[in-house]
């Protein structure tokens, strides 16, 4: 058997440089917070915690410790703060999330009114709704949808910038949206090109390659942050539906699956499905290396390679 893997995995480098320069900027004994999550990843945030990091909603008093402002970025308005609290600020705000600043801040000096295609809960978009509205008098608005996107109230003119992670597709189709309600568009596609290879090699080439596709369960309800912007957003990128299983592929998750989520309904219910078989077979495999591990382990005679925990257990 072979297991095909995606090429590009782990910590993209706007994150990988931004646990850098927050490990290097923590100092024994000083106090040092981040102004949200540096990563979304439990292990990763363990080992900086445990060198030291903290972690604060809001921005500390004057002579309150070290901030780290994290990849997603932050308003100027907070760095100005900062700055007149005399606070020590560590930014480690990626590149490519500075460049969606940067433009929104262009297109609203240009006199445009500004749409952020992107999730207003976030802290990136936030950040850029932030920047853009630092000329007075701009006009900033976020939309997530084609139906937000149709609500919007006409203009002759107006500026497009997206949230780096949004999909590049449903950017698109929302700013074809965007030109309904508008005389033109200046489009900034702000996408980020390493989330857009990521996302078209998870969900395209790479289920092409396989013969058995193994999803697996979204543990939504187990995660304490928002770790993808919602379950729409992550059923829009990563969901395997009809349009993405070939047809002759076989379909595997170890149950119990969200419809809708990981899986699309028709998908489920399709005979390339073998789920329900798979959980059957996967209780029979359980009892057989539980017996295995303990009446197995009686019934045989000693053995020294045997870990402790399941001498033990027999
Ligand atoms: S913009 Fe792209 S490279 Fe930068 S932190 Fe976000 S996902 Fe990573």
């Amino acid at each position: 058997m072979k297991t095909v893997r995606p090429r590009h995995t782990g910590f993209c480098f706007g994150v990988r440089d931004a646990l850098q320069l927050t490990a290097d900027a923590l100092r024994p004994g000083e106090q040092t917070v981040a102004l949200g999550q540096v990563v979304h990843n439990a292990r990763a945030l363990e080992e900086l915690e445990r060198k030291g990091l903290g972690r604060t909603d809001q921005l500390p008093d004057a002579g309150g410790p070290q901030v780290v402002i994290t990849a997603h970025g932050a308003t100027p308005q907070l760095f100005q703060e900062a700055l007149g609290r005399g606070l020590a600020v560590v930014d480690t705000t990626c590149p490519l999330v500075r460049r969606v600043q940067r433009h929104a801040t262009e297109l609203a000096e240009a006199g445009l009114p500004v749409t952020v295609v992107g999730d207003a809960a976030h802290a990136e978009v936030r950040a850029v709704v932030g920047w853009a509205s630092e000329r007075p008098g701009s006009e900033v608005v976020v939309v997530a949808t084609e139906a937000e996107a149709d609500q919007l109230p006409w203009r002759e003119q107006r500026g497009v910038v997206s949230q780096s992670t949004f999909p590049q597709p449903r950017f698109q189709q929302i700013v074809s949206r965007l030109r309904l309600r508008s005389g033109s568009v200046e489009v900034r596609d702000t996408t980020c090109p390493v989330v857009n290879q990521r996302q078209r090699e998870a969900v395209g080439g790479l289920l092409d390659e396989a013969d058995v596709v193994y999803a697996l369960r979204m543990q939504h309800e187990r995660m304490s942050e928002n770790w993808v912007p919602s379950l729409r957003e992550y059923a829009t990128w990563y969901q395997i539906n009809g349009r993405r299983l070939g047809s002759r592929q076989v379909l595997m998750h170890p149950g119990p699956v969200n419809r809708g989520v990981e899986l699309s309904g028709e998908v489920v219910d399709s005979p390339q499905a073998v789920i329900t078989a798979q959980v059957e077979a996967g209780v029979v495999v359980r009892m057989a290396v539980l017996y295995e591990l303990l009446a197995g382990a009686r019934e045989s005679q000693p053995d020294p390679d045997r870990p402790e925990i399941v001498k033990q257990l027999a």
